[in-house]
């Protein structure tokens, strides 16, 4: 989960990293009022999950609040690479002497954390990384040891900075930001530019955060962040309901259990000549409760005219599902045809099951590529 520039700054303060003061404003004239209250010179700032906004016009200074104004009203509504503008961050300004790279991130080849600091900040990292390696001090962190004072000085030192007060600072923001790294449960904490101000202040002029998903749920703090507004409703009624679903363009629903079977089930209605609806994955359990769930977000989707519903029973039991299939009949009103193909364990007494009640919608296949042909056959 990506977290807004705004929301990182929000734990970056909680860590005591210093950022400055600033407002959210979802309209030109609630800029205004944040820039009133802050006082002076302000920077609005565009929050879109993606970087680059500085070049893309998406960061502009404001001398009074009528300036934030309208500022405010350039940026709202401005396209940033596929993402809309929808609210700014309005930020007392900072006055800039250098502009410092630091960030924290999960380096999955050596499994351990990686630092990476330099003082030539404020540009892509890529760049710096290409460009001039040398100014680029990367370090891995040994989980079990944790932040030691050493880490921060091999930083500072690494990069070249010489200035006692600045070492000290970025030191302690180091420290702070490795402890909020751990305990955010974070993939990447990044500060591009941490700066440093003519006084010798230094603070986090930006934020990139990204918190690990499988672990949201010790953060319900920060799974609450989440913009359910910016997602699409049926995606977020998923997560909502714990369901595994990407929609796709096609018009066959496509619902198995298991990601592999899912994902072969895409595959043989392609096969089939159909174009898949959906991807949903019911996961390994697929008891009544989760069936009924995964076929109330499918047939959500207008564009599905049909439904192949492919079960392998492993862990699920074939009896089980097809109760599920019964009881979500029973419980929304299912307009499209189900075609389902049931194998493994208990696929017999899910079969007669099926057969017993016999809904007037239901079609069962004995295998998957028929199915698929007919699940196909009537979505057209
Ligand atoms: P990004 O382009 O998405 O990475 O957004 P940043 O938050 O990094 O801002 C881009 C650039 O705008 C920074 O590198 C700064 O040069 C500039 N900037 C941002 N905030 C301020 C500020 O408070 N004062 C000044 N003078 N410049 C700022
Ligand atoms: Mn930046």
């Amino acid at each position: 989960m990506d977290l807004y520039e705004y929301q990182g700054k929000q734990l970056f303060r909680q860590f005591g990293i210093p950022v400055s003061d600033g407002r959210l404003a979802t309209t030109p004239q609630e800029a205004r009022r944040a820039a009133e209250e802050i006082g002076g010179q302000v920077v609005v700032k565009a929050q879109v999950l993606t970087g680059g906004r500085g070049k893309a016009g998406g960061v502009k200074l404001a001398d009074d609040p009528a300036d934030a104004e309208h500022k405010a009203r350039e940026i709202i509504g401005l396209d940033i690479r596929g993402h809309v503008v929808e609210k700014v961050w309005i930020e007392r300004a900072s006055e800039i002497a250098k502009e410092l790279y630091l960030s924290v991130t999960f380096d999955r080849g050596a499994k351990r954390p990686l630092f990476m600091f330099t003082t030539q900040g404020g540009v892509e990292i890529e760049e710096v990384a290409a460009n001039n390696p040398d100014a680029l001090v990367r370090l891995h962190i040994d989980p079990l040891e944790g932040f030691q004072p050493w880490v921060a000085r091999r930083l500072v030192y690494g990069a070249g900075v010489e200035d006692p007060g600045e070492q000290k600072q970025i030191a302690s923001i180091v420290e702070q930001l490795y402890r909020c790294f751990v305990a955010s449960d974070a993939m990447l904490c990044e500060i591009n530019p941490l700066i440093v101000t003519p006084e010798g202040e230094i603070k986090a002029l930006d934020s990139k955060f990204t918190v690990d998903d499988s672990a949201l749920f010790r953060h319900p703090d920060i799974a609450e962040l989440r913009d359910t507004s910016a997602a699409d409703p049926l995606e977020a009624l998923a997560r909502d309901k714990g369901v595994t679903y990407v929609k796709l363009d096609g018009t066959v629903g496509i619902l198995g259990n298991g990601a592999g079977l899912s994902m072969s089930t895409v595959d043989v209605v392609v096969t089939a000549g159909g174009r898949p609806a959906n991807f949903c994955d019911l996961g390994g359990g697929g008891d009544a409760e989760g069936v009924v769930d995964a076929l109330e977000v499918i047939t959500r989707d207008p564009q599905v005219k049909s439904i192949f519903f492919n079960i392998f029973g492993g862990i699920t039991r074939g009896d089980e599902v097809a109760r599920g299939i019964l009881e979500a009949l029973d419980r929304i009103e299912i307009a499209v045809p189900i075609v389902v193909r049931l194998d493994g364990t208990n696929a017999e007494e899910g079969l007669k099951i099926l057969a017993d009640a016999a809904p007037p919608n239901l079609h069962v296949s004995p295998t998957m590529l028929d199915a698929a042909r007919t699940a196909v056959e009537l979505a057209a």
